[in-house]
């Protein structure tokens, strides 16, 4: 049977990934989306188990001790996040796709032991409508804005590496852009 593929979404907070991704899967049922562990409190709106599970620190610990996480990494200094390994080793040997929503640092951890996968970075369409996005949100204060915009010009540099950049002008363009890549990347 052929196996899955593992597909990395990866970009600023705020340049709408996610809704690009939630987008996708209810596309196409064969392709699936990992929920990440996060330390990070839920936001109003966010369910355990479907944006995240949310686990504390030590919870977390014993799951990254137990080698239950295919990649992880500590985003905005104290926030850890990672991605549970079992469903996914689980869902690509069932043929399913998998799309990870992840940060760079996870992305290339994934990739060093996942060549196969396919790396698609999603930019902004400028820094000013990206900071316009994450202030309109009102999800954060002042500080972890400013955290927010400086860890997306880090990332920004970095996607260079990525296989694929997409710019999220119109969400429906965006959406249709990284379907066409999955489907592309499905027959190589
Ligand atoms: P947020 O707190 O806004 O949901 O996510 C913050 C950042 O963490 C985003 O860039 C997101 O892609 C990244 N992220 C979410 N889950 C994971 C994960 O499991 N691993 C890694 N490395 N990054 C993640």
């Amino acid at each position: 049977m052929r196996q899955g593929k593992l597909f990395i979404i990866s970009g600023p907070s705020g340049t709408g990934k996610g809704t690009i991704c939630k987008r996708i899967i209810a596309l196409d049922p064969d392709i699936v989306l990992s929920v990440s562990v996060t330390t990070r409190d839920p936001r109003e709106g966010e369910e355990h188990g479907r944006e995240y599970f949310f686990i504390n620190r030590e919870e977390y610990m014993k799951l990254l001790d137990e080698g239950g996480l295919l990649e992880h990494a500590s985003v905005y200094g104290e926030t850890l996040y990672g991605t549970p390994k079992e469903p996914v080793v689980k869902w690509l040997e069932e043929g399913r796709d998998v799309i990870l929503e992840i940060d760079v640092q996870g992305a290339f951890q994934v990739r060093d032991n996942y060549p196969d996968c396919v790396l698609i970075f999603v930019l902004p369409p400028s820094m000013e409508e990206l900071k316009a996005r994450i202030t309109g949100r009102g999800t954060e204060n002042e500080e972890n804005i400013a955290a927010r915009l400086a860890e997306a010009e880090g990332e920004i540099r970095l996607s260079d590496r990525y296989d694929y950049r997409i710019v999220n002008e119109d969400i429906d363009q965006a959406t249709r852009d990284l379907y066409d890549i999955i489907k592309k990347e499905r027959e190589a």
